[in-house]
Order: C-alpha cells, then structure tokens, then sequence
C-alpha cells in the first residue's frame, strides 16, 4: 500500500525542527522510519506532515562517559550496538540490540526512535527502564527530562507532547560490581520476542546478592520492571526468583504463543538471566 498524502520538511538544524513541529501539531518526526513508514503505508498512521530529522547533525551523536551512555535522536541501533566504549560501560546495549529486528533495519533505525515509538514488544524501553535512564525531549518552549519510569505511558505512548523532539536518551553505567544480562525468545531470530527479560545483579562485598531487579518486554502495556531481590535472597536462588516472576506476569496469547507458554517462557529466561548476570558481576579472576 502507499501512505495518505503528508507534507515533508526537511531541517538542517533542531531549532528548524522544532519550529516545523510547533507549527503543525499533527507532524511526526521521522528519525529511522523503520516503524513509522511501515505505518504509514498500511495506512495506521496519517500524520498531517513529517518533520525529517535525518539531516540535523546535532542530532547525530552518541557520547560515552564513566557516568553512561547518550544516544543521540540519530544515534542508529547499529552504531550503538558497534561501539566497544558504549558496551564497556554499559554492555546491555550491545547484549539487547543484538535481538533488534534485522542487521537492515539496525542500520537506519534509531534507539531513541525505539523509545519514542514506546512498542512494549520493543528491547530498547525495557533496557531503558531496567537501567533508570532518561529521555531529553525538547520543543521550541525549552528542554526537559523525563525518567524512563514515567516516559512509558502506554502501547506506543511515550510521554512526549506535540511539538516534542526526543533528542536523546541516557544509558546509566553499570555501578561496581554489578552484572548485566539479556534474554529472548523469538519465532526466528530478529523477530519480536515471544518472551524477552533484561537483568540486572549487584553483589556486596562479601559477594552475596545486594540487588536483583529484571525488566520485561511484551508481558505489560509498558516495560515491567520488577524488583527480585527479596525472592532470589542473598545465595541467589534465581528458581525461587523465576517461579516469583511467572506468578507476578500476566501475559497475553496469540497466534504465535498462548498465554502459559509465554509465563514459563518468561520465567525459563528469568533465571538464564539472572545467572548470567550475576556470573558478570564477580569480580574479575586475578
Ligand atoms: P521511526 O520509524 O522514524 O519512528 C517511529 C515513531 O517514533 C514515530 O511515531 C516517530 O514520530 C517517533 N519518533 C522517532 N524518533 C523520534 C524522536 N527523536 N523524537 C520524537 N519522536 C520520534 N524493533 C524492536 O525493538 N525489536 C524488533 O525485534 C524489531 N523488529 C523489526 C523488524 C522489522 C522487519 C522492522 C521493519 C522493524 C523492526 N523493529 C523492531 C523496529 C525498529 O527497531 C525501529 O527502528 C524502531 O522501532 C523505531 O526507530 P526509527 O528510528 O526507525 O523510528
């Protein structure tokens, strides 16, 4: 199919796009378009115009510090998912990413478009909140940031008004001793996930669990984020956490799996999750 008719500006600077969206607050914003475009030609979207944000350079950058990583609004998955300074102080970009769409797509489509378009079947939003990140949006009336709690607000809801740009997203560092780990299922593999869990595993001192928490995808209307602390207890017992979890989850059936093979899938990646996570935040040997 083709999509609706639709005017097409073309900025070179965000002030440019920014102006273009306050003045139309029915435009879009086309970062990747690897959703928006297949949107419009099945004719599920029918923006009054899109603001094209692929030329604005400021846009285009991804800076890695101690403290995380900011991805740019052009940032595209695969560059992220590339860069070793962005996966040594985060390595949960590169272990999800992994698991995004097809190596075609991550190389035109966006992580932050991924937390704009807010699809909780989507890796990057449950990464997002697993990790407590932000999102920058902008608009021509100023900046602000928005914690991944609350940037979430539904099925392709993310908390941006019209005239909003997200013009980027912050990945927090892995803290001291802590571990990272990402898990999925798919039909086949680039798929969305049937299943898919995001983990995270902080030990003490005396190397015991201090912190277990996982985010999952496609279970919610939003990323879940659970706190798994108290039933994994300070020996780690992850079946004790996973079985928490399939009770905690209420995930919905369809064509591609039912309702119960998607709990036990779930909890089946809990605990690989956890495990792994926690095997990486054992100090290094030596
Ligand atoms: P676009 O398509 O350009 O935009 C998507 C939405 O976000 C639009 O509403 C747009 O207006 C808005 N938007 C984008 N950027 C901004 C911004 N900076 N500020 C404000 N609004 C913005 N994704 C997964 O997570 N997992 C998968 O397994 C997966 N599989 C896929 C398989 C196929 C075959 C395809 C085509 C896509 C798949 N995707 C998957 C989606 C892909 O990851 C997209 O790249 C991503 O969802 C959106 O990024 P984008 O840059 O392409 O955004």
């Amino acid at each position: 199919m083709k999509p609706p008719p639709f005017a097409y500006h073309a900025p070179r600077t965000l002030g440019e796009a920014l102006d273009a969206l306050a003045a139309d607050p029915s435009a879009k914003v086309l970062a990747g378009g690897q959703s928006l475009i297949p949107l419009l030609n099945m004719r599920l979207a029918a923006p009054s115009a899109l603001v094209d944000i692929n030329r604005v350079a400021e846009l285009d950058t991804l800076r890695v510090g101690a403290d995380g990583v900011r991805a740019g609004a052009l940032a595209r998955h695969a560059r992220v998912e590339r860069s070793d300074e962005a996966a040594a102080v985060q390595p949960l970009l590169r272990s999800a990413l992994r698991h995004v769409a097809h190596p075609a797509v991550r190389n035109r489509g966006t992580v932050v478009g991924s937390l704009a378009h807010a699809d909780p079947a989507a890796e990057m939003p449950a990464v997002l909140a697993l990790l407590g990140g932000t999102v920058e949006a902008a608009s021509a009336a100023g900046r602000r940031t928005v914690a991944a709690g609350a940037f979430f607000r539904g099925p392709m809801e993310p908390a941006l008004e019209p005239g909003e740009i997200a013009v980027s997203a912050f990945f927090p560092a892995v803290p001291p001793r802590t571990g990272t780990a990402f898990a999925e299922t798919a039909r086949r593999h680039g798929d969305y996930a049937l299943a898919g869990v995001a983990a995270l595993v902080t030990l003490d001192a005396g190397l015991r669990v201090a912190a277990a928490r996982a985010a999952y995808l496609g279970v919610a209307a939003t990323p879940l984020v659970l706190d798994l602390t108290g039933p994994a207890g300070p020996d780690g017992d992850w079946a004790a956490a996973a079985a928490h979890v399939r009770e905690r989850i209420d995930p919905e059936g369809d064509v591609h799996a039912g309702a119960d093979y998607r709990r036990h899938l779930t909890g089946v990646l809990t605990g690989r999750a956890l495990r792994t996570a926690a095997a990486r935040a054992l100090p290094a040997a030596g």
